[in-house]
């Protein structure tokens, strides 16, 4: 392959999307910009965000309460206003998504509908290495139900592959015990591997076993392409602060399979999920609003919901199958310079294949832990921003909204300067 920098630059200069970079900020380090990598863990801001808060900040200062239901969009309407954009992100139909609270928050509010134990079907299947929210989340509602969490959490992962379950590995447990599982919590993408799940095979081995199924997108929305509703899932959460860019602590996402709708499920409920046509009858009794939204506790957090929307107009605008078109080649380019280059050193723990991941690389250093503790602090200190997960994992994301082939090319090229 051609490891030069000006081949780089060239597929740069070829690239019909290099132009979001401008959209972004991009933080600075010695007076040029950072090679950020680490848009999986909080995405840059795009430079409308800001004048969209600027313009919800005016409206209050001028309209008052009248803002909720004056103006474009009434505030009432914040929420519905993103539903499509979100929706198509995440293959689902509009009325199964909705847009509320943060992440863990959602799951929390879902697994009170949807984790529904019997003394027989209780236990709860994660994988192994799960965000810990994630499982700190599904151990609270096995004890709050009176399980004991050590019995009820079962926690899985493919021999010797951190971060990696595979279908077979799935499918022999719930073939063996999976009698007992009342719910399955997945990843699209597992978060310190950067491996894509194969989701909808394990949701309907899962729920042929007789098991709910949840799953966790924070990885995956924005990265990799979704498709919620014929998946089948019973119901998913994500956040936006991710390859969504919606800022540190933006509203979440949450997706009901439309199948539940109607059901009569227990459910926490709140004003907001009273149907709007009667929310401000203030009347005794709650009548919920059509599909997910139902499930809205509280009014959201305006300026939360309009960066997240300034961030969608982005993906609206390149369109998500040419984002992706280009993250499969700027992710492979990136994995391809380091085979070539730096295979002596750098193990990647991501699948290679396309198809079983989004655009995070998840990088181990052969000379271990404390090499690889010294080659993270090296990068940083020359402005080349990744993340470190333990054991040993350096994360890097290169995006397609606004990383360009030549933060690829830096990386590698310091990774080069760096070895002993
Ligand atoms: C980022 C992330 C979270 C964080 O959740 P918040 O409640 O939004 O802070 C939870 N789970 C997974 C898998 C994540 O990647």
């Amino acid at each position: 392959m051609d490891t030069s920098l000006a081949y780089a630059l060239d597929c740069d200069a070829r690239d019909s999307l290099a132009h979001f970079r401008n959209e972004f900020c991009v933080p600075q380090h010695a007076g040029k910009d950072q090679v950020y990598l680490v848009g999986n863990s909080l995405g840059l801001q795009p430079k409308r965000a800001a004048l969209r808060v600027e313009h919800e900040m005016r409206r209050w200062r001028e309209l008052g309460v009248a803002g909720h239901f004056r103006g474009e969009p009434a505030w009432v309407h914040a929420h519905a206003e993103q539903r499509e954009a979100m929706a198509e992100l995440v293959g689902a139909l509009p009325h199964e998504v909705t847009l509320m609270n943060t992440l863990t928050v959602n799951l929390h509010h879902l697994l009170i509908s949807f984790y529904r134990p019997t003394p027989e079907r209780y236990k709860i299947v994660i994988e192994k290495h799960a965000f810990p929210s994630d499982r700190y989340a599904v151990v609270s509602h096995l004890k709050m139900c009176g399980f004991d969490a050590e019995d009820g959490l079962v926690e899985l992962e493919d021999e010797g592959e951190l971060g990696h379950l595979s279908v077979a590995t799935f499918e022999q447990f719930m073939a063996t015990q999976g009698d007992q599982v009342a719910l399955v919590l997945l990843p699209g993408i597992q978060y310190v591997s950067g491996a894509a799940l194969d989701v909808d095979a394990m949701t309907s081995i899962a729920q042929r076993a007789g098991a709910t199924v949840g799953q966790d997108h924070a990885h995956a929305v924005g990265n990799v392409p979704l498709d919620l509703h014929a998946g089948n899932c019973d119901f998913a959460v994500w956040c936006t602060y991710k390859y969504l860019n919606g800022g540190p602590g933006s509203i979440g996402g949450a997706f009901v399979h439309e199948r539940h709708h109607h059901a009569d499920l227990p459910r926490l409920q709140g004003w907001f999920g009273n149907a709007l046509a009667s929310r401000f009858e203030m009347a005794h009794d709650f009548d919920p609003e059509v599909g997910t939204d139902a499930w809205i506790m509280s009014n959201p957090s305006i300026l939360s919901l309009v960066t997240v929307n300034a961030s969608l107009s982005l993906f609206a605008e390149a369109g998500f199958a040419a984002l992706r078109q280009k993250s499969v080649a700027l992710t492979g380019y990136l994995a391809e310079l380091i085979q070539a280059q730096l295979a002596d050193q750098i193990q990647i723990l991501t699948p290679l294949d396309p198809d079983k991941r989004g655009c995070q690389l998840s990088l181990r250093v052969k000379a271990g832990r404390a090499a690889g503790r010294h080659l993270f602090e090296t990068l940083e200190s020359q402005g080349i921003v990744g993340d470190w997960r333990e054991p040993d994992v350096i994360r890097m994301a290169p995006t397609p909204l606004y990383n360009r082939f030549a933060d690829a090319w830096h990386l590698v090229e310091a990774i080069r300067q760096a070895a002993p």
